[in-house]
């Protein structure tokens, strides 16, 4: 019989959910502000989203599998810190949602359903992958073995969150001089407040990718990148992320500055990039991937 899931991906800006079968096939796509369901009452909006879209659509999923722009703790239950959304800190999300919709819930951060989405377009299979998704904030996906590493207590690939020596901005997570704070949309939105107070942040890379603050900028995204991959010597690398999708992106730039800091000759003579898709639905198709993997594994099934 075939399986329907809800996926959502809930993001710093949007919220965008759809109903995903087994056969990856999308429908009932929309788009909303994540805001409208966030708040002091965060887990009882989501569910009243959840029960007007089935009474809505007439579909009632077999699992409802959601992306957070959060970090969670090791058994994928619980919330622990949302910075850029209210109520949404320390909570054990999957419980309060199926104990309000008797339907089973899965969740994940949003970067990890981004990640599975794109290893699944370009059919990559790896023993190591990782994934630098620069949107906001700078998020990031370490897969091992098939297995997106959760570490310890959850909050493993914080890779946006390493200390960088003499900055002294404050990051939203709590500490100063995170390499978030000079790598990430937040960062460009600064450098265009700047340098080009007239100009829309659309036109910075088609108009101004050689200008050094740019070129600078693309060499500070570089930094966490190559450090990553002197680490894991990976198999492959996913970029990603608003930043890296918007107009006239220097990737080959980005790509030389990632080479320039790379270990040589290995692992630099034999890196392999690929880029994330840029479809609005993929965190909702990654959201399903996640919910059928989770229940593979509840069969004992392999993933
Ligand atoms: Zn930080």
């Amino acid at each position: 019989m075939a399986v329907t899931i809800l996926g959502m991906d809930i993001g710093g800006t949007n919220l965008r959910s759809g109903f995903v079968n087994d056969r990856f096939e999308l429908s009932e796509f929309r788009i909303s502000s994540s805001q409208a369901i966030c708040g002091e009452k965060a887990p009882e909006n989501i569910a009243a989203y959840i029960e007007r879209l089935m009474a809505e659509t007439g579909i009632r999923p077999d699992a409802i599998s959601i992306g957070f722009p959060s970090t969670l703790d090791k058994a994928r239950k619980r919330l622990l810190s949302t910075p850029n959304l209210e109520g949404l800190d320390d909570m054990n999300m999957v419980e309060r949602l199926e104990n309000a919709l008797h339907i089973p819930v899965y969740i994940d951060r949003d970067v990890n359903l981004l990640f599975l989405c794109d290893c699944h377009a370009n059919h990559l299979t790896a023993d190591v992958i990782i994934g630098c998704y620069v949107g906001t904030g700078f998020g990031n996906v370490i897969a091992i073995g098939g297995e997106i590493l959760v570490g310890k207590n959850g909050v493993a690939a914080e890779l946006g969150h390493i200390p960088v020596r003499g900055l002294t901005l404050d990051c939203p997570c709590g500490n100063v001089g995170c390499v978030e704070m000079i790598a990430s949309g937040k960062a460009l939105k600064t450098l265009q407040e700047t340098w080009y107070p007239e100009e829309a942040i659309g036109t910075l890379f088609t108009l101004h990718a050689s200008d050094e603050p740019v070129r600078g900028f693309i060499n500070d995204l570089a930094l966490p990148i190559a450090t990553e991959i002197n680490i894991l010597d990976p198999d492959e690398i996913i970029l990603g992320g608003g930043v890296l999708q918007m107009d006239g992106f220097p990737k080959g730039a980005l790509e030389d500055a990632i080479r320039l800091h790379a270990r040589k000759p290995y692992p630099e003579q034999a890196l392999r990039f690929h880029y994330s898709g840029e479809k609005q639905e993929n965190g909702v198709i990654g959201a399903a991937i996640l919910a059928f993997r989770h229940m593979k594994r509840e069969k004992g099934q392999p993933v």
